[in-house]
Order: C-alpha cells, then structure tokens, then sequence
C-alpha cells in the first residue's frame, strides 16, 4: 500500500472539515484534507446555498404577484423551473470555484475519494494509506426517511426538492422542521398547494413557541396547510401521484412528497466502530473539546450530537485546529449560536426559549415582545412579527427571537448580546438608525428596561 501523511489529516471537505483545513494551514500546519465528492459538501451543494437561491427566486415571485399593493404595474406569468435552477446553479457553481481556489492558495492537499478510518492516526482512500499527527472526522449528514417510506420516484428527500425540474401542483410535506418550513415556502410562492404534516404538536418546534404561532398564523395566510401532531400510517405511490395516509384518517393526495424528517450522521461504513470511536445513535460520542474515544481523533460538524448548522461546523472546525495548535480556545456554546429558518416570513433566534429560560432561571426573568406592528421599516415592507426578549434576573439578555421576513439578519445583533451577556438596560443605550427593522430590537431593549418608546401596552 503506498501511503503519504501530514500534520493534520481531515476526512470530509464540507463546512466543519474545509474550516478545519484552512484554520490549521493558517497555523503552519501540513494538512490533507480526503473528500469523496465536491468540496463544499451539503450546505453548499445541496443545502444552506441553493435552497436560499430558491427562496430568493420564491421572494421574486411574491414581489411579482403582490406589486399593485405598492403602486408597481407588474404581474406574475409564472415559473421556469428550468431557468430558476440553472441561476441556482450559477452562485453554487461560483462559490465552489472559489472555495477550490482558496483551499489551494493554502496549499492544502485535497484527495478525492472515498476515505475509511482503517488506523488511529489515518485513513485508506483508494488504497494509499493517509496518516496524521491529529485526524479530524467530518463526513456530514444525510436525509433520514421513516420506516416503511423508501425514497425514489414522487417519494423525494430535499436533496432531489433542488433538482426538481417541474414544480409540483400539489405537494405534501413530512415534517415541519427547518427543511419542511423552507420548502413549504418555496413551494407555496411559486404556486403549488402546500401540505405540511408534523408530528409534533406545532411547527419549527424547536423554536420558542411565539415563533411556532406567528410562523403559522403567516402560513396560513398564505394558504399553505399545516397538520400537526399528525402522524403518518402510509405513503404509496403509482405513476400518477402519491396518496399519504394519517393516523386521523385523512388521506392527502400529492404529485410530490417531500421527506424532511431529520438528517442522520454519514458515520456508518466507516471503520470508525472498529477503530474504536464510540458512536451514540450512530453520533459520534466527544467531550466538549471534540476529542474522540481516541488520541489526537476529533470530530466536528454533523456527525457529532447538537445543531447541524453549516456555521456550527466552520466554529467547530476553527476550534479543533487551535486546540490542535495548543491555543487553548474557549469551548463552544452551542445555545450562543444563531438559528435562522429563511421562509416566508423568517423566524430566527439565539439563547434560550422562554420555557428553557424558565427552567434554568426561575420565574424571576423578564420576556417583552415588540410587535413590528409598531416598526416603521417593517410596515413598509408590509410584514408583520415580532422581535421577543427575554432577559435573566441579573439584566442579561438570554434569548432573543424574531419573526418577519428579513429579520434573520438581525440576528448578527442578537447573537453578540447574548454572547457577550450582555446588560439589557446598558444594551438599550445604544442608538439604532431609523428606520430599520434593527429599532425593533432596540425598543424592545429599551421596552425592558422600563422606558418604552414606540411600544404600546
Ligand atoms: P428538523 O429536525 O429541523 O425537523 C424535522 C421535523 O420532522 C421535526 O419537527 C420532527 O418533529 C418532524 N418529524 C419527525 N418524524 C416525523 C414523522 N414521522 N412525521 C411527521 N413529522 C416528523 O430536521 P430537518 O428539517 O430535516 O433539517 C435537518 C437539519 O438540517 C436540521 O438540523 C436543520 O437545523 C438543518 N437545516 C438548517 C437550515 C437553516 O439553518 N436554515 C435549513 C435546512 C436544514
């Protein structure tokens, strides 16, 4: 077996791997980083990136359809699936070429094939044997199904929804997590008749329940359905369509059915048991230091238990290469990281729900919730939503959430005030521009602190 090896040897080039690759470059490490498909992995090819692309075309759709109410003679023909694809593809297309770019400018050694974890300190592509003075596993997710429902055909996983070349007249989703809210929307703006079926009792559950409410009030405006806690007995298929029945006893007739029901850990297959790392549910086990049951082994990104956030995995990445170089990086809070779900409206939040807030902190904590009813910005965008706080008894603030289209973007805010814990009533002296949807996180800090501006009741 020929065999060559580096400082660093990272198996899987998606977001918690290339930024393991890169962090570790940047600190004078040799690195190879082994992937078997494109650099990039999910989030850029087949998740976070085009699945937005398709949202904004979604938004261009909705701008089309709803000009008249801003006095803009302009109207909606329709959707060229094709065309909205092939733009999809261009920004993908342009991203990889320059992640290609910037992996090489480090002069990091990618291998293209499929690795498997055959030794403690490497593994076999091909069979050339790779080892490393530190491994860094990151091999990502995949779309689960249910027992019983295979994939194929009108059966689909997210990862066929972005190659759609038509766009369903009818379509039942299952699940209405963060995948099933984004395509609902989707889906929706660009004319199919949208069913979400959940099984747990609201939408985006794990969302402070404000945000469950305002997102399905807002769903139901747009006449997309949601069946929650609802379970599903059967999905069968023929050449015509697809029939999913519910426990209730409804039958939902669909030419698409969309599967989002979680993603599984890409940890079977591996060589990983056998090596010795310790699985959970197929998970791999670390501590909070993303050490594995193994020496100098890491684990970054999906596979290892908690958010499975593209922005997770880079932080992650970025962490395990310090701790590798001796820099003694701070762990990682996971409750710090930010959370946008980018449908139509958004919903977004950092910290914790006001039920975990409850549990941690008593009921001494403060919550206010800012209607952007009151936020001149939002109201010439014609949305509504709401900017919730909630504050610790010592004044931190500890979660913010917030609904409305665009207001994802305000989570940049959010996430520094929880991280830095900070001071409500020191955070509420800080002016915002006018107007912004910003304000609305700014008059519920000051709402907090006892001097309301704009807020009523
Ligand atoms: P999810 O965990 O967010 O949602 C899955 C949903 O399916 C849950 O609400 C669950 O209750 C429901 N469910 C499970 N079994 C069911 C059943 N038998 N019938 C009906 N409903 C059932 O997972 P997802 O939406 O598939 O997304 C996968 C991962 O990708 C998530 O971790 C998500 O955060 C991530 N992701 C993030 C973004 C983003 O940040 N914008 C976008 C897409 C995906």
């Amino acid at each position: 077996m020929t065999s060559r090896s580096a400082d660093v040897v990272v198996l899987g080039g998606g977001s918690g791997g290339y930024a393991a690759a890169i962090r570790s470059a940047e600190l004078g490490r040799s690195v190879i980083l082994v992937e078997e498909n494109e650099l990039g992995g999910t989030c850029l090819h087949r998740g976070c990136i085009p699945t937005k692309a398709l949202l904004h075309a979604a938004e261009v759709a909705d701008n089309a359809r709803t000009a008249s109410q801003f006095g803009v003679d302009a109207s909606f023909g329709g959707i060229d699936a094709e065309k909205v694809l092939s733009y999809k593809d261009t920004i993908v297309t342009r991203l990889h070429k320059g992640l290609q770019g910037l992996i090489s400018s480090y002069g990091i050694d990618v291998v293209n094939g499929r690795g498997r974890f055959v030794a403690p300190d490497g593994v076999e592509v091909d069979g050339e044997l790779i080892t490393g003075t530190d491994v860094i596993l990151a091999t990502g997710s995949y779309p689960k199904s249910l027992p019983g429902i295979s994939i194929g055909g009108r059966v689909i996983t997210s990862d066929q929804a972005l190659t759609l070349t038509e766009i369903p007249a009818k379509a039942v989703i299952l699940g209405g997590g963060v995948i099933g809210v984004e395509f609902a929307s989707v889906w929706a703006s660009f004319g199919a008749s949208v069913t979400i079926v959940e099984a747990l009792p609201r939408l985006v559950p794990n969302e402070d329940e404000a945000l469950s409410k305002y997102l399905e009030r807002a769903f139901r405006r747009r006449k997309i359905t949601a069946k929650t806690g609802a379970r599903v007995t059967e999905v069968a298929h023929d050449d015509d369509g697809v029939r999913v029945t519910l426990a209730s006893g409804d039958v939902l007739d669909a030419d698409v059915v969309l599967v989002a029901v979680g993603r599984g850990p890409n940890t079977a297959s591996m060589g990983y048991e056998e090596a010795g790392i310790v699985l959970d549910r197929g998970f791999v086990t670390t501590d909070e230091r993303l050490r594995t049951a193994l020496p100098n082994v890491y684990a970054v990104g999906d596979i290892v238990p908690g958010l499975q956030l593209a922005h997770r995995g880079f932080q992650q990445g970025i962490f395990v290469a310090e701790e590798i170089a001796g820099l003694n990086p701070d762990p990682i809070d996971e409750t710090g990281i930010p959370r946008v779900t980018y449908s139509h409206p958004e919903v977004a939040s950092v910290g914790l729900t006001e039920a975990a807030a409850r549990e941690a902190f008593g009921e001494e904590i403060k919550t206010v919730t800012y209607d952007l009813a009151g936020n001149g910005r939002s109201q010439i965008l014609k949305t509504s939503g709401a900017v919730k706080l909630i504050v610790a008894p010592d004044d931190s603030v500890i979660g913010v959430h917030v609904a409305g289209d665009r207001v994802g973007e305000l989570i940049g805010e959010a996430q520094m005030l929880y991280n830095l814990k900070a001071d409500a009533g020191e955070a509420a002296k800080f002016v915002h521009a006018h107007p912004t949807q910003g304000e609305a996180l700014g008059e519920a800090l000051l709402a907090v602190s006892g001097k309301p501006l704009h807020a009523h009741g």
